[in-house]
């Protein structure tokens, strides 16, 4: 196992401020992967680090069978986020275990094993979300579960022919994140929709990287109206601290079966959450997403690249000569630190915190390594 560095350079990460990132040597970066889209509120949020820091001094933890302020405040207020009826809330402690979650949960309440999922899909690496995840090295060896039936994302007619009664879960990403940044349309969430309600199957919206306001909309489900059975969020949830959530419609959640953590619910992660929660709803992050996304991908048009898409400040910019080269310019030259999806595609997903000028010195920085 090696960490993410560039070939002879590795970037040792000391500290952390909104959008910025300083190395050992005092070195800035600007963190437009926003850590693997963990730090929506910026790195060190005061809010959330005073948050976290009061939680720590009160209570480091408790077992999970004594209800906490703070896990309550938590499941009232994701409660009350989670699109249409999903308002029961399961939490745990990282993306897969939502998604894992999520499936067995959607299988005991139809009483049904298999499931749908899409191909280029990402929903995680334990054996349960890694069955829905497509790409072939992250399965090699493992001797992953075959319930599992892909279709081509976008394809609604395949996903209609994949659905049938002995589906029990159609598990999809609004915006495919890791797998190239593609969006599926408003018909194609619809009909997925539909497939579900004709077949009672659940429609599960892993929103783990396009949720918390990434899109322009608190929910990328949202922006097509389309309501999901169970909504699984993740990542940018804590800060950084480790927790995410499945919420579930009441006919999901009223048969779910026994399913537990020891962590489930601690009171620092759910303090984080709390705080990034209020963070992201007072500094009206998702509008922020919404314009600023729309300046940045309005300016990377202009670029000798092939494609450019996505929602909000979750961009790929699909590039001629393979993503490895540009990002590691961008790192070393630049300070700027974006991600891969893919050989080819640059993806930009930021702190929902960054603003115009932000935006523009990647495009610079860009045009330049391009
Ligand atoms: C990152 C990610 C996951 C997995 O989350 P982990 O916390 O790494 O387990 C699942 N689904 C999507 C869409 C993701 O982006």
């Amino acid at each position: 196992m090696s960490g993410f560095v560039f070939g002879e350079k590795p970037i040792e990460i000391e500290s952390g401020d909104g959008v910025t990132l300083y190395d050992n040597g005092g070195t800035e970066y600007l963190d437009f992967g926003a850590s693997y889209a963990c730090a929506p509120a910026g790195h060190c949020h005061p809010d959330v680090v005073s948050a976290v820091q009061e939680q720590a001094a009160d209570l480091l933890f408790v077992q999970g069978s004594y209800p906490t302020p703070t896990r309550t405040a938590l499941y009232d207020r994701l409660a009350e986020l989670g699109p249409g009826d999903c308002s029961n809330v399961w939490l745990c402690n990282s993306g897969t275990e939502a998604n894992e979650a999520a499936l067995k949960f959607a299988r005991h309440a139809t009483g049904r094993e298999n499931v749908v999922a899409a191909k280029r899909a990402f929903h995680g690496r334990t054996l349960g979300s890694l069955a829905a995840t497509w790409k072939q090295q992250y399965r090699d060896g493992f001797a992953v579960p075959d319930h599992v039936e892909f279709v081509d994302y976008g394809d609604a007619d395949a996903l209609r022919d994949a659905v049938d009664d002995d589906t029990a879960a159609v598990l999809l990403e609004p915006i495919q994140g890791e797998g190239g940044v593609h969006a599926a349309s408003d018909d194609y969430l619809q009909a997925a929709r539909e497939a579900c309600d004709e077949t009672g199957a659940a429609l599960v919206f892993d929103e783990i990287q396009t949720g918390l306001g990434r899109t322009g909309e608190l929910w990328a489900c949202e922006r097509a109206g389309v309501e999901p059975d169970v909504l699984t969020v993740a990542k940018g949830l804590g800060s950084g601290l480790p927790i995410g959530a499945t919420l579930c419609a009441d006919w999901i959640a009223d048969d779910s079966g026994d399913h537990g953590s020891t962590f489930s619910g601690g009171p620092v992660p759910c303090a984080a959450a709390l705080a990034t929660l209020d963070v992201i709803e007072d500094e009206e992050l998702a509008a922020n997403a919404a314009a600023v996304g729309e300046h940045l991908q309005a300016e990377l048009a202009d670029l000798p690249v092939r494609d450019v898409r996505g929602a909000g400040l979750l961009v790929g910019v699909e590039v001629k000569r393979g993503a490895t080269r540009a990002l590691r310019s961008l790192a070393l030259e630049h300070g700027i630190l974006a991600l891969p999806a893919g050989r080819t595609v640059v993806r930009l997903l930021p702190p929902l915190t960054v603003d115009e000028v932000d935006a523009d010195r990647v495009v610079d920085a860009l045009e330049a390594t391009l």
